[in-house]
């Protein structure tokens, strides 16, 4: 009896690990790992979802190619994190290679810093990881277009493009200070040729200025 009951709780750490162990490199091998010793209806309905659960997963990883879309997808999120700590609704994700190598939302309200908008905590965060201040190789996606700090912040890390969905008078409209200075302009002035790519996926980048008005917290920054 004690044997029959040890074997069960193997079976189910044994699960477990499978199961991790096949979402960490996005394949579900837990039906295969499972001994048929020790199976039981139960193990096998959990064999069944986990098997669904990872047909539902993204296939992406944090290290596979990503698509313009799908770096958005991540800046989008990432604004959607930050509206939910009530925090603006701002996010961005820096790629190299096609890499996700950072994502960051807005954190102003959150640590009292009028410099911590979305693009300015992730150039943070990517020059740390790459352990570098030259992010020339890098491709900078935000949910809306670069305020002049930001754009200027890119210009100092020599990031060569800069992919983003709303406009600033987006912003603007939905109550934001902002200085109304395009980055198209701020191209213009300084000449360094960043290549933009504007108001990409710019009807799901400006439901985020809808969804945090929803809110109702009214902290514009
Ligand atoms: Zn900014």
């Amino acid at each position: 009896m004690l044997s029959a009951a040890f074997a069960g709780v193997l079976a189910v750490a044994r699960t477990h690990v499978c199961y991790w162990a096949g979402r960490w490199d996005g394949q579900a091998r837990f039906p295969k790992a499972v001994s048929l010793r020790y199976r039981s209806p139960r193990l096998d309905k959990c064999a069944a979802m986990c098997r669904s659960m990872s047909r539902m997963e993204p296939k992406r990883t944090r290290s596979s190619s990503l698509t313009d879309r799908q770096a958005m997808a991540i800046a989008i999120k990432e604004a959607r994190a930050g509206v939910r700590q009530d925090q603006s609704p701002f996010g961005c994700a820096i790629v190299k290679g096609r890499r996700l190598v950072a994502s960051a939302h807005n954190t102003v309200w959150q640590t009292r810093d009028s410099t911590a908008h979305a693009e300015m905590n992730a150039i943070r965060k990517v020059c740390r990881v790459l352990g570098t201040i030259d992010l020339s190789g890098c491709v900078l996606y935000t949910t809306c277009e670069p305020c002049p700090m930001c754009y200027s912040a890119a210009h100092w890390a020599r990031i060569p493009k800069v992919v983003f969905g709303a406009r600033i008078r987006d912003a603007q409209a939905a109550g934001f200070n902002e200085l109304v200075i395009p980055a198209s302009k701020m191209r213009r002035f300084s000449g360094d040729g960043i290549e933009l790519v504007p108001e990409f996926m710019h009807d799901e980048c400006r439901q985020l200025f809808r969804s945090w008005a929803e809110r109702g917290n009214g902290k514009t920054c």
